[in-house]
């Protein structure tokens, strides 16, 4: 448990401090009690607004390294930061300064609940390992971000129900760049009924 928050605590720091990145930094991290409330958040766009992003509450950074194992994703694999903002109901997977990150925001969760969150935190997931960021938007890497996330529920023990718990989401909140729910519904079960398919970002014909 302690480990978690001083991960979390070491990817502020970082995010702080790029230049300290380093494994005897990691090292002397690990040794250092860190205040949240008197480290500065980072800020980053989005969209046309400038929002302030912490480091995530405890809950959410265990949802992410749970994902991670269960995906049997390394430590490597799985350098990603979970943050908090708020982002009007919505969640990001963004690189800043080199650093990869997840921002979640826990309005959500109120409205998908605890399996829900972790669908979304999964699909965010799903952008750093499929290889999204950096690249046009595009709906193939929505349907890639759910089918990785399929995988991640069925990996996790959940049923597909539980995998599909963030649906009702998509059809409120459709995006420009976002499919149809149905495909969205499609693409998970997908990744749920074929993890390993799902795992490696592929859909089926
Ligand atoms: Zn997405």
């Amino acid at each position: 448990m302690g480990s978690s928050l001083l991960r979390v605590a070491y990817a502020f720091w970082v995010l702080a401090t790029p230049h300290l990145f380093s494994p005897s930094a990691a090292e002397a991290q690990e040794r250092t009690r860190i205040d949240f409330d008197a480290v500065p958040t980072i800020h980053f766009p989005a969209g046309s607004r400038v929002v302030s992003a912490y480091p995530a509450f405890e809950d959410y950074a265990h949802m992410l390294f749970d994902l991670c194992d269960a995906l049997k994703l390394s430590s490597k694999e799985c350098s990603i930061f979970p943050m908090n903002a708020k982002l009007g109901g919505n969640a990001l997977a963004t690189l800043v300064d080199g650093n990869r990150i997840i921002v979640y925001d826990r309005e959500l969760s109120g409205q998908v609940g605890y399996d829900g969150a972790e669908m979304i935190i999964a699909h965010e997931l799903g952008h750093h390992r499929c290889g999204h960021l950096g690249k046009a938007a595009d709906t193939t890497h929505e349907l890639q971000a759910d089918a990785f996330a399929g995988a991640a529920a069925r990996l996790r023990g959940k049923t597909l129900k539980d995998a599909l718990s963030a649906v009702p989401l998509f059809s409120k909140r459709p995006g420009r760049t976002h499919p149809s729910s149905a495909a969205r519904v499609a693409a998970i079960t997908a990744g749920w009924n074929n993890p390993e398919a799902g795992r490696a970002c592929r859909l089926p014909d």
